[in-house]
């Protein structure tokens, strides 16, 4: 038998990496076994529904490389994949529900069945509406919530991730099929559009376990076989023992596209936050994960986000597409993240520029803050550079000669390349009698006042001759 994974988000507002890990693993499996991966739109709680939602999700799942098999835009045999345009094939199953007298119409009011509530919390008793269930309910008709009629028993199902489980008849109840506005609810729509679209791993987060019985009752009403459930641990808060929300800071997974996080590095990061395939490796291509992903070793326990570790595996990403595939493929990925100074400068200059700082950047829009002078002259700060824990230790007088001294070896120079430039830095070094770190820091905060650059001599040659020499003079003028 084929695996068939599903993701079934709801489109109610920005989908965040807590929500998106759970497209990551049922995506995985299903291309390692040769599976199908669908995309399905859960849209029934018309309340919640937010416009673009479902955009925001396509995007998402098309940036981090996981294409669907069947779902929206690419359609399929199970179409339409948006529940909202599915009523009428739920409404078929419920009444597959009503024949058999295993759904009922519930006539009893909000405020009643509020009132049944608050009696249970005061005799300190659960609250189950089977135990209200009214006694001779009227003919079911659109616009009247169908229940379902509940036979209470004990389960025992296997959870892939959480193991053997069991659960006593108290936690059945009579969940709403159908509700009021005609919608069906998500505990009877993903059971009736699992089963038609051939679903066989149910894989979700660990917060519907607590509700597995209710399905469990549901499919064998249905006549339905279960499929295998696969409980995904949460993805935990930076702090504290609850789940990412997006209080915590969860953002959407676009935000971190537009910070200019790699999708490679976000499926990396994300697949291994909750899993791990037993041995020390953390970088994993979408292809190695692929192969190595099994259900069995997906931890039972929540994975906590750490965002300091997304950002070392991202800065591990750039510099793998850099040495794999070059500075070209890693330049245009770059396209959007230069500082605005930058855009007058030809292609093979921001190559340059990249091809000396990639190593240095945690994500690409460390470029608008990192890059600014190669693109534009600095503005003179002395006091950054008296400043400067190596640079204090020199006088003024000292400072001064300094720089003439560079700028009469750098003058000479006949080729402006980084290994002649590194021999005249040697030379320099050596007829001063100065520490590298005095006498380069200088030289570097001179040509540059960022707080940080590349390396001294490569900064040099992608600056070139004219712009080097006539910041370097133009300091020494102004000491
Ligand atoms: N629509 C549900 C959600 O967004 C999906 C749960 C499931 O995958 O069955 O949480």
């Amino acid at each position: 038998m084929s695996i068939v994974t599903r993701f079934a988000p709801s489109p109610t507002g920005y989908i965040h990496i807590g929500n998106v890990r759970s497209a990551i693993y049922p995506y995985l499996i299903a291309r390692q076994k040769n599976g199908k991966f669908i995309l399905r739109i859960e849209d029934t709680d018309r309340a919640r529904y937010v416009d673009g939602a479902t955009e925001l999700i396509e995007d998402t799942l098309k940036w981090l490389g996981l294409e669907w098999d069947e779902g929206p835009i690419v359609g399929g045999p199970n179409a339409p994949y948006f529940q909202s345009e599915r009523k009428e094939i739920y409404l078929e199953w419920a009444k597959k529900l009503i024949d058999s007298g295993r759904a009922y119409a519930d006539p009893t009011p909000p405020e009643t069945i509020e009132a049944y509530r608050n009696e249970c919390t005061k005799n300190k008793t659960p609250f189950l509406y089977r135990n209200f269930r009214p006694e001779n309910p009227p003919k079911w008709e659109l616009g009247m919530p169908l229940r379902f009629k509940a036979d209470p028993k004990d389960y025992k199902w296997h959870d892939e991730v959480m193991g053997d489980m069991h659960a006593g008849p108290e936690v059945q109840d009579d969940i709403i099929l159908i509700k009021k506005d005609g919608y069906p609810t998500y505990n009877f729509a993903h059971i009736v559009d699992d089963a038609e679209m051939g679903v066989t791993h149910v894989m979700r987060g660990v917060e519907y376990l607590s509700s597995t019985p209710n399905y469990l009752a549901l499919y064998d009403a249905l006549n339905l076989p279960w499929p295998k459930f696969v409980s995904l641990p949460h993805i935990l808060a930076p702090q504290g023992n609850k789940k990412l929300g997006k209080r915590d800071g969860a953002k959407s997974v676009t935000e971190y596209r537009d910070d200019g996080i790699l999708p490679e590095a976000m499926l990396n990061y994300l697949a291994c936050l909750g899993w791990n395939d037993g041995t020390e490796q953390e970088i994993y291509t979408k292809d190695e994960l692929i192969d190595s992903f099994s259900l069995d070793r997906i931890q039972t326990s929540g994975a906590r986000y750490d965002e300091v570790k997304l950002l070392w595996m991202n800065g591990q990403w750039l510099r793998r597409i850099f040495d794999e595939q070059g500075v070209g493929a890693l330049y245009d990925r770059t396209r959007d993240f230069w500082p605005e100074v930058a855009a007058n400068f030809d292609e093979d200059y921001k190559k340059k520029v990249l091809s000396i700082i990639y190593d240095r950047l945690k994500t690409f829009s460390d470029l608008r803050s990192m890059t600014d002078y190669f693109f534009k002259e600095p503005e003179i700060d002395l006091d950054l550079l008296t400043k400067n824990k190596f640079v204090k230790k020199l006088s003024e007088a000292e400072i001064e000669s300094l720089l003439k001294e560079s700028i009469a070896a750098l003058s000479s120079l006949s080729e402006w390349d980084a290994d002649h430039l590194q021999s005249v830095l040697n030379d320099l070094l050596e007829k001063t009698g100065k520490k590298p770190a005095e006498l380069f820091s200088l030289i570097r905060i001179a040509i540059s006042f960022a707080p940080f650059s590349p390396a001294l001599n490569l900064t040099m040659e992608v600056l070139g001759r004219d712009k080097t020499l006539s910041r370097l003079n133009a300091v020494a003028r102004a000491i």
